[in-house]
């Protein structure tokens, strides 16, 4: 028999290592840092069980939710559910300066603790301002910042580039980069100065609303009324003929890795355009965001053999901030996609979307990725009364 010292070992009904197949009665050895020594099983390992601590349930990865906007955690309960994105951009507008900065900074703590007892480990998070700066550089949890840039009319163009690399100066260290905030939302000139910049990992906010495509293909829709609204620059908006990915990725083709947030209307020649990119691209589902403002679903059926991970978006649309609670969503909504899956676009997708994947992700010798548990799984499937818990290492 193998002696393991010096390490805590743990087991639940299965383990799911997510980098190879589901180990029943599988255990992890992990040391006080964390760090993976061990992953056995038992029809191949002996193992002394009186020394192992035993969980009801599985136990997969640390969560990496690679889509929140922890700044805006202060509108929780406060924006009007399916209104479409067009009443979300409205209802924003005409709330977010009743909020005092303690009410906000309060709000971001928060929200920071709700994910890290969520069993979330490492977050891709939107930043508009530098209010989430300081709880970055102190949290348990591995963020890296998206630092977003907008704007239709042409002569701001510069000063929203040269605001964002600002706050790229004043951001606690390198995990961050510029990127565009959606198709829709910016002048063509801002387009070209953000694509000089070639940030290597960049997300964008990808057919949300079925208008954002009527605006790219037809120039027209309620999105487009809405834009000339608060824009007058955009009645003399063009239309590309195209869906709104099909117009704008090719501006992108020089950052590395992708993520498109939502996707809710997008279709399948859409994936094969991407998929024909040079980018190597990720898709984040956000299902309660999209519930919350839109009441629509993605059809997660087109992505079943595409790299999908899974985002929160902000408590501004959204009950919780919690991954388990949107794969129990797509669950609910397509029952054919499998645990294995749904983890692995919970987990690895994301850590490898984010850099992360070197320490985070998976459970492998080597890796620290944290372990949580989860409980009320039946028959290998989650299930409306499914809880996560993180394992205090
Ligand atoms: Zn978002």
């Amino acid at each position: 028999m193998r002696i393991f010292t010096g390490m805590k070992l743990i087991s639940a009904d299965y383990i799911y290592p997510i980098t190879s197949s589901p180990i029943k009665n599988g255990v992890v050895g992990i040391d006080d840092s964390g760090k993976i020594l061990a992953l056995l099983n038992p029809e191949k390992d002996d193992i002394d069980w009186e020394k192992v601590e035993q969980y009801e349930g599985i136990i997969c990865p640390g969560f990496i939710n690679t889509h929140c906007h922890l700044e805006l955690s202060y509108l929780k309960g406060v924006i009007n559910e399916k209104t479409l994105l067009t009443g979300f951009i409205k209802d924003i507008v005409a709330v977010r300066e009743n909020f005092s900065e303690t009410e906000r900074i309060k709000a971001i703590e928060e929200a920071d603790k709700e994910m890290f007892t969520n069993g979330i480990v490492a977050v891709g998070d939107i930043s508009n301002g530098n209010s989430t700066f300081k709880l970055k550089e102190k949290s348990n949890i591995h963020y890296h910042t998206f630092i977003e840039v907008f704007g239709t009319n042409t002569d701001i163009a510069q000063q929203a580039i040269d605001n964002a690399l600002q706050l790229r100066d004043e951001h606690p260290n390198n995990s961050v980069s510029i990127v565009p905030h959606a198709p829709y939302s910016m002048s063509p000139t801002l387009v070209k100065k953000l694509a000089k910049l070639k940030e290597e990992t960049i997300c964008i906010h990808n057919q949300e609303t079925e208008s954002e495509n009527e605006m790219f293909e037809k120039g027209e829709g309620d999105l487009l009324k809405i834009m000339q609204n608060f824009a007058p620059e955009m009645h003399n908006y063009q239309a590309f003929n195209k869906s709104s990915l099909q117009s704008y990725l090719p501006n992108y083709f020089d950052s590395k890795k992708i993520l498109l947030v939502h996707n809710t209307f997008t279709k399948q020649y859409d994936i094969t355009f991407a998929n024909k990119s040079p980018n190597d691209i990720f898709w984040c589902f956000c299902p309660n965001a999209n519930l919350y403002i839109e009441n629509k679903l993605p059809n997660y059926n087109l992505f079943l053999n595409e790299k999908c991970t899974i985002g929160t978006d902000s408590l501004a649309s959204n009950w919780s901030l919690s991954v388990l609670d949107e794969l129990k969503v797509i669950h609910k909504n397509n029952s054919t996609i499998g645990l294995e899956k749904l983890l692995k676009w919970a987990t690895l997708n994301g850590a490898e979307f984010l850099g992360f994947d070197d320490e985070l992700g998976s459970l492998e010798i080597g890796k620290s990725p944290g372990l949580n548990l989860i409980s009320n799984v039946e028959k290998n499937q989650l299930t409306n009364k499914s809880t996560v818990k993180r394992i205090d290492l």
